[in-house]
């Protein structure tokens, strides 16, 4: 009896000064169906589900599982590698098995309700959600490379002071179906399927588009474990970045979870100007980012961390801003390249470009202490798919209105 209870004690005080220890025998080995939100009509989207709930919607609708795990293997393969969206092209799904699988499920890509081309080639897509949601992709081809821009979330709640998404009234998460789904319209507008090592027009992603990825972290995760994927669209997480404006609590998590490049939007190095252009700094300081970036999982020389500085005339543009960027980089050892992002403006914009020799003065003094510091050519600015350009047009509004919805944004921030 003493025994027993000295035992369940120690237990008990294992399990308080160890909490993350796995208990054996707590594991439940059953995969418990998880519920899958179905459609309007009644069927489950496949696009975004990973590997394993592929397996479990099928198991859901009562496949046995050996069936299950066969027909998630060839689904997934015809998802994304093959850009297939009909399941009686699936051939090797048997004819009885497609009209199954049609009832109960679906395929889908997101509505395109507008899609522009730049007179430099660059392409914007304007988006539609299901439930009416308004999101953009941009594509921006180049000699070596195609780099498509990716929204995280419809909006933005950061409200950041030059950024034309952050005055976005209406902000919402968008699905994993909804983020690898920019991927897979794309793919399909470029006609590159099946998926290939080699010759690609898409050979990079960014996670740039609208919103703040980090805000939306498991979703963004979710997404981009698909496109990293092998057996399907099978981008090298080094072909990808992620740019945050500087959510320093999920920093770590996504580099170990996700690990693709990082980007930070810095775009000033003093305190009192970066609070009032990028208000999250008010939450997390300019220190407290850049040691989340020397901590960075896999930032080396070879993986360097991109810091974007959006050139604002007169505000952030001086040589002594230069001069301290410089100091920054180097006290906390940063791998780093700078990215000057000549500002792009909007209807009401409270900030206008610096000019072009100020930019490259502060070039200068950044990479003459031997950071690489190229000066970002804008693309796509007449069909507004530039750099913090991105909104929709159904958000149009007065300079009053925006001001307003500064205030309220930067009052719920705190
Ligand atoms: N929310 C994330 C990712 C999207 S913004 C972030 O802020 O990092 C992509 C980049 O464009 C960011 O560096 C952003 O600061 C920059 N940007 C926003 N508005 C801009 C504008 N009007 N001109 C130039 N760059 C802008
Ligand atoms: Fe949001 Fe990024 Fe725009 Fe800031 S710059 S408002 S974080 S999208």
């Amino acid at each position: 009896m003493e025994k027993a209870r000295d035992f369940a004690y120690m237990r008990a005080m294992q399990t308080a000064s160890a909490p993350l220890m796995p208990i054996p025998g707590h594991i439940d080995p059953v995969p418990v169906p998880r519920a899958f939100k179905p459609r309007a009509d009644g069927r489950i989207d496949l696009l975004g589900l990973s590997k394993a709930d592929l397996r479990m919607a099928l198991e859901t609708a009562q496949l046995e599982p050996k069936q299950a795990k066969l027909r998630a293997k060839q689904l997934w393969h015809w998802i994304y590698n093959r850009g297939v969206t009909d399941f009686s092209l699936m051939t090797d799904i048997s004819k009885s098995m497609q009209p199954w699988l049609e009832q109960r499920f679906t395929i889908s890509r997101p509505q395109v309700i507008e899609a522009q081309v730049s007179t430099d080639g660059t392409r914007k897509w304007l988006l539609r959600s299901d439930d009416g949601q308004d999101y953009e992709m941009v594509f921006i081809p180049d000699a070596d490379r195609g780099t498509l821009c990716v929204s995280s979330q419809v909006g933005c709640t950061l409200n950041c002071r030059f950024c034309h998404t952050g005055t976005m009234r209406l902000v919402r998460n968008l699905e994993p179906g909804e983020i690898v789904g920019q991927v897979m319209l794309a793919r399909d507008a470029l006609g590159e399927w099946p998926s290939q090592p080699e010759g690609r027009m898409l050979t990079n992603i960014v996670m740039m588009g609208m919103g703040e990825p980090l805000y939306n972290f498991e979703n963004v995760r979710d997404a981009l474990k698909i496109v990293m994927d092998g057996d399907g669209l099978a981008l090298s997480k080094r072909r990808i970045t992620l740019s945050t404006s500087g959510v320093v609590p999920m920093m770590a998590r996504a580099g170990e979870e996700i690990g693709v490049n990082l980007a930070v939007s810095l775009h000033a190095v003093t305190k009192e100007v970066r609070d009032e252009i990028v208000p999250l700094n008010r939450k997390f300081g300019i220190e407290e980012l850049l040691q989340a970036c020397a901590d960075y999982p896999g930032a080396n020389n070879a993986r360097r961390i991109t810091f974007e500085y959006v050139m604002l005339r007169d505000k952030n543009d001086s040589d002594a801003d230069a001069r301290e960027l410089v100091r920054l980089i180097k006290k906390y050892k940063l791998p780093a390249k700078v990215n000057l992002i000549p500002f792009n403006p909007w209807p009401g914009a409270p900030y206008e470009c610096s000019t072009p020799e100020r930019i490259r003065a502060f070039q200068e003094i950044v990479f003459g202490a031997g950071i690489s510091a190229p000066a970002r050519t804008p693309r796509g600015r007449d069909i507004d798919a530039a750099c913090g350009q991105l909104k929709t047009a159904s958000e149009k509004k007065s300079r009053a209105e925006l001001d307003r919805l500064a205030e309220e944004k930067q009052a719920a921030l705190g």
